[in-house]
């Protein structure tokens, strides 16, 4: 998608080397092309989703949705609905596997 989604994560070099860092609660860490609708930073994807969040901002140290899926929520708001929750701040160590 963009020039961003190529910067490396920790240690990471290369996109296929995908799977060398875990956060806290175990889920391991992967790169993706998704950005954050915050910070425009490239997000990590979390597998298995943490608390049901499957994207992780690590600049902005919160579990959130994609930039896409952010917008979408809002733009369906039904009446009366006065927002969505689009992220939820939380602190993950990323660290490579040994
Ligand atoms: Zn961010």
């Amino acid at each position: 998608m963009t020039e961003q989604t190529n910067r490396p994560i920790g240690q990471q070099r290369h996109r296929d080397k995908v799977n060398r860092a875990r956060d806290d609660a175990g889920s391991a860490v992967y790169r993706s092309d998704e950005l954050c609708w915050k910070c425009r930073g490239p997000l990590v994807e979390l597998r298995p989703p943490l608390d049901s969040w499957r994207y992780y901002c690590p600049a902005c140290t919160h579990l959130t949705l994609t930039e896409i899926e952010a917008a979408s929520s809002l733009e369906r708001l039904q009446p009366g609905q006065l927002g969505a929750v689009v992220s939820v701040t939380r602190r993950l160590r990323i660290e490579p596997l040994r």
